[in-house]
């Protein structure tokens, strides 16, 4: 009996303990198992999301001085109607144009509705220290900005994916931070910044001006002077205004009179002079 009495409790206390310790070491497990999956889910559902479908326009940002070239992407802060984008963005996908594979270099179409092919890489060549430009059109952006005579200043050109991905989730988490539910913070997120995949930005191609006298990117450019001149002047070099104040429900962008695109000083001419945006210029010319 003493025997027993001894030994039995001397050879329980172990598997008690033994057992204690599987079933911490289960709970650990599972708990760490779900915080990687919540984590895997977040990274991934953000990647996803924002690689999928989407717009381009401004946003609500607040001003930035983006002169220096560390940060080749300011966002667009902003004024105008996102509301009008959104409801250009959100109808009628069904309508769009989308453009057939083989397209030229200076014509091909980003948008939310025809994204960049991933494998893309356009030659690069570097303006002003800081900033990317399709090699093959540097030169006529280099004299867009000589001809203005100081009224224009690249602020933000060529852009990765991950820098677009980091710019969308940055604006989705901002969002989320003023107590937005996340998928209402997607969708508005995309309305100021496009999600990786439908920018221009990442074609090298596309070039953000800030205006004379402004250190940001506003609608109220429209009543400048420098409008004026740029809308008279940027098809001489190539350039469209890419995001027309009349063509949101087309482009899927709300108007942006900061941001050209060079297409060729042929095909620009044309759309400059007809008022066609890039996406009615290649419907008409099936190109
Ligand atoms: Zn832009």
């Amino acid at each position: 009996m003493k025997n027993n009495t001894e030994n039995t409790p001397q050879k329980r206390k172990p598997k008690k303990r033994i057992k204690a310790g599987c079933l911490i070491f289960a709970a650990v497990l599972l708990i760490t198992a779900t915080a990687i999956i919540a984590l895997l889910f977040r990274l991934f559902g953000d990647y996803y999301l924002s690689t999928s479908d989407v717009s381009q326009p401004p946003s609500t940002k607040s001003p930035n001085t983006t002169l220096t070239g560390s940060n080749p992407n300011p966002t667009p802060p902003q004024s105008g109607s996102s509301s009008e984008s959104t409801t250009g963005t959100t109808k009628a996908n069904a309508n769009h144009y989308i453009q057939p594979a083989g397209a030229e270099w200076n014509l091909k179409l980003i948008n939310k509705w025809n994204l960049i092919d991933t494998s893309y890489q356009p030659p690069l060549a570097t303006y002003a220290g800081s900033y990317k430009f399709d090699s093959r059109a540097i030169d006529k952006l280099r004299a867009l900005v000589n001809a203005s005579n100081g009224r224009i200043r690249v602020t933000s050109a060529y852009r990765t994916a991950d820098v677009q991905n980091n710019l969308y989730v940055k604006e989705v988490n901002s969002l989320i931070n003023k107590g937005i539910p996340r998928s209402k913070a997607e969708e508005e997120a995309a309305e100021a910044v496009a999600r990786p995949g439908t920018s221009e930005h990442q074609l090298g191609l596309a070039v953000d001006f800030l205006f004379k006298g402004y250190s940001s990117l506003l609608t109220e450019y429209e009543n400048t002077e420098t409008y004026r001149w740029m809308l008279d002047n940027c098809a001489k070099y190539g350039f469209i205004l890419r995001y027309p104040k009349d063509k949101t429900d087309i482009t899927g962008v709300m108007f942006e009179p900061w941001h050209f695109r060079y297409v060729g000083e042929q095909a620009a001419q044309e759309m400059m002079s007809r008022g066609l945006t890039l996406e009615e210029y290649l419907q008409e010319k099936g190109k």
